[in-house]
């Protein structure tokens, strides 16, 4: 009796855990460069695995063009994107979105946290954030002290918006966000202790990251995230705001990120190669190397045809390295 009610418990547990870290049905993954300038072997990387992942499971693979950031756009950026995307070989399906199209959804999304006192206008300087002093438990960087964080309770409406104001989305400081990527294992963060009350739209009067990333995937109905591990420091936000609007949550899976040759980040002063389209079938052959499928040295520099049948039939995300940074191959370099 009592082992028949253990192995019961066990099979509920199990489902439970393959439901949780499977790749979901009707899977609908995405690649969201920003248009910063050309994409880099980096990029491949993630596009290449999020496609695969995407085409592996008979999914949708959604492109986005991630310009919210209206400074930071590069003129014509975005065109090379695409144009350098379809070289390589890359098909996506339905029609590009565009962040800096999607100024009423954000805003929308905002009403709705306002709605519920969610958020709250800041007029603090960078210089009097530093001043307080108070630094996140994980790395350091200076955490929002909450100064001009209202009791509980209290409303603003974005009709009161002031143009020099950002706007900051009240974090819970008790709660603690965990979840199960797919290739880092599990990760916990306490958003009170480590990141603050986050601004979701700038005293410039841009909507942050955060938000765009967050109303997007929900409203594309995204539902796996492949993307690169620098954006493993921002799941547990992207989490909070899907949990306070009220979505989904995708599960994630995030990449080895490529670093230089002296496995440092790529930085603005050195930045990684564009990537040529004359030499795709090389690039792809070292993507999949990179992404530890074992793809045959003779399909080095083939057509990109060819890679993406080899690579369709054997893609498998558990092959992929379960760390943070990997170097890019010293022949790209
Ligand atoms: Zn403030």
């Amino acid at each position: 009796m009592f082992s028949s009610h253990a192995g019961f418990r066990y099979r509920t547990l199990a489902a439970m855990r393959s439901c949780q870290q499977g790749t979901p049905m009707n899977y609908r993954g995405r690649f969201a460069p920003s248009p910063t300038g050309d994409l880099h072997f980096g990029s491949l990387v993630t596009a290449t695995a999020s496609y695969l992942d995407a085409r592996a499971n008979n999914g949708q693979w959604l492109l986005r063009i991630e310009d919210v950031d209206k400074t930071r756009t590069v003129p014509g950026a975005a065109d090379q994107i695409l144009h350098t995307l379809e070289a390589f070989g890359f098909a996506w399906d339905g029609p590009v979105w565009m962040q800096s199209q999607r100024d009423a959804a954000y805003l929308a999304a905002l009403e709705q946290l306002a709605a519920r006192g969610l958020l709250y206008p800041c007029q603090c300087s960078r210089s009097q954030i530093a001043a307080a002093a108070v630094h996140s438990l994980t790395d350091g960087s200076l955490l929002y002290p909450g100064t001009c964080r209202p009791v509980k309770g209290s409303m603003h409406v974005l009709t009161e918006f002031a143009p020099s104001a950002a706007w900051r989305l009240r974090v819970d400081d008790q709660r603690v966000i965990c979840f199960d990527d797919l290739l880092q294992g599990t990760f916990c963060e306490q958003l009170g202790l480590e990141v603050g009350d986050f601004v979701l739209r700038r005293a410039d009067g841009l909507f942050a990251y955060q938000l765009a990333v967050v109303v997007d995937d929900a409203e594309q109905g995204v539902n796996a995230v492949v993307r690169g591990a620098d954006l493993l420091g921002s799941t547990a936000r992207q989490m909070y705001l899907q949990q306070c609007l009220g979505y989904p949550q995708p599960v994630y899976a995030h990449l080895p990120l490529a670093t230089d040759a002296y496995g440092k980040k790529w930085s603005k002063k050195r930045l990684a190669p564009a990537l040529q389209p004359a030499e795709a079938g090389l690039l792809l052959w070292h993507a999949l190397r990179f992404l530890g499928q074992p793809v045959p040295d003779e399909l080095a520099g083939a057509a990109p045809g060819e890679l993406w049948n080899w690579a369709l039939q054997h893609w498998a995300l558990a092959q992929v390295p379960h760390c943070i940074t990997l170097r890019t191959p010293a022949a790209l370099i």
